[in-house]
């Protein structure tokens, strides 16, 4: 049995079920292929900025839940208590992943829950020939089954065996690592968001309360990643979490051996779901190296390696490259998509990419995040420019302009 569509689309994330719903709405016989197996969840923190919110409001729709304050924590735990102007959200990628593939199948795309692999992809005189992988009759899958397209979009996330295929593999120098822990609510007191840099390591720990659990992670760069020592780390994060909950005076990152942290870390144990997945985060020169499309094929989203070097954000540059390429294919300019995204964000993550080593690096004899969480606490226009940064209004590439201009204002 064989079918046949104007694109085939393979990875139902934020980015493929994005561009399915643009090009169905637009007219395109699209096919849309997810081999993820129903209910397991993307590994992600589910952070959506306000920048993208804003773009597109139908994401409120999605269920999650606003956040309009946040603590930011410096590496020796010093904190930051931020009030956004802009709330950005955070989502079960369950829930998220679902609303966007459920869009895309109201426009009038089909969705097919199969997983496409490297081998299964073959190009053809009229464009490509896609064979499913999965074996599995009872979960709707048909052994042999076919499809056919004039276009392949490789949106299969990090370790896209599309991107592979077609674009090279990327390197673990243009790779991040991000791992952490699903956790139940806590029982006393508020559950705050709080994003903490980390004590001597480059990257960062979240906390991001979620309407049923809690997702705790850690986010570094592949080289700097030591699993042991970073499940430390994070560890003690999560108990330190918790403790503040019931003592507000209790510190981050503080060593302790009071008997209630031994029983907080018991309880989680216990209940704790891990997870952990790669996000790309292209060096310099990988960004100008980087092919995204050639005939007949695009990458978009993580597959690309459209992720912010610095923060690991990746969502709204998935949503983003679905937008560009969706709107460069109807316009039957598919040949002007790299040069599209590149003109839009490709300048401010590749500017990222540059800063990394700094934003992590020492800034007169102390990490340069100690620094400006010091300079923000005594400082209403600092506090404004990481607002922007976290709501994602504020790009890298005017950030330390803007930093300088905000310190020399008066309070
Ligand atoms: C731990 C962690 C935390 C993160 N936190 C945030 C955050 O808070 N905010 C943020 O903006 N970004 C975050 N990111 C990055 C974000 O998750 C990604 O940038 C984003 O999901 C990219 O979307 P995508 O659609 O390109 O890829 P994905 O979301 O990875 O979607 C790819 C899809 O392709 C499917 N697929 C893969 N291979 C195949 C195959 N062979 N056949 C069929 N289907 C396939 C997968 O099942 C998946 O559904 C985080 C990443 C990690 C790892």
């Amino acid at each position: 049995m064989s079918e046949v569509f104007d694109v085939l689309i393979v990875g139902a994330g934020p980015a493929g079920s994005f561009a399915a719903e643009r090009l169905a709405r637009g007219g395109a016989r699209v096919a849309l292929f997810d081999g993820r197996p129903e209910g397991a969840a993307k590994a992600c923190g589910g952070g959506v900025t306000a920048k993208a919110l804003k773009a597109w409001p139908h994401l409120l729709k999605a269920v999650g839940r606003t956040v309009d304050e946040l603590d930011l924590y410096a590496p020796s735990g010093n904190r930051l208590h931020l009030k956004l102007d802009e709330p950005f959200a955070i989502y079960s990628r369950i829930a998220f992943d679902s609303y966007l593939r459920d869009r895309a199948r109201d426009a009038g795309a089909q969705v097919f829950f199969e997983k496409i692999s490297a081998s299964g992809v073959e190009k053809t005189e009229a464009g490509w020939k896609l064979r499913g992988s999965n074996t599995n009759e009872s979960a709707g899958s048909e052994p042999g089954r076919e499809w056919f397209g004039k276009l392949l979009v490789g949106a299969d996330g990090a370790s896209s065996a599309i991107g592979k295929k077609l674009a090279g593999p990327l390197p673990p120098s243009d790779m991040e690592v991000a791992f952490g822990y699903r956790t139940p609510l806590p029982t006393n007191g508020e559950a705050p968001t709080v994003v903490a840099f980390l004590p001597g390591w480059v990257g960062y720990a979240w906390a991001f309360p979620r309407p049923d659990h809690i997702s705790f992670g850690i986010a570094t760069t592949q080289e700097a990643f030591e699993h042991k020592a970073l499940d430390e780390l994070l560890w003690q994060f999560m108990i330190d979490y918790y403790r503040q909950r019931e003592d507000p005076k209790a510190r981050l990152w503080e060593d302790s051996k009071e008997p209630r942290a031994a029983t907080i870390e018991k309880e989680l144990k216990s209940t704790a779901e891990r997870y952990a997945a790669r996000i790309p985060g292209l060096a310099p020169t990988s960004w100008d190296k980087r092919r995204t499309s050639g005939e007949g094929w695009a990458l978009l989203g993580d597959a690309a390696g459209f992720a912010d070097p610095v923060t690991g954000e990746g969502i709204y540059y998935a949503l983003r490259s679905a937008e560009i390429f969706a709107e460069a294919f109807l316009e039957g300019r598919l040949d002007d998509y790299e040069r599209r995204w590149r003109a839009d964000f490709g300048g401010e993550l590749r500017r990222a990419s540059q800063m990394r080593r700094r934003f992590y690096g020492n800034f007169w004899g102390a990490p340069f995040t100690e620094r400006m969480i010091k300079f923000a606490r005594g400082h209403r226009g600092i506090q404004r420019v990481l607002g922007d940064l976290v709501a994602g209004e504020q790009g890298y590439v005017n950030l330390k302009k803007k930093l300088a201009r905000s310190a020399l204002r008066p309070l």
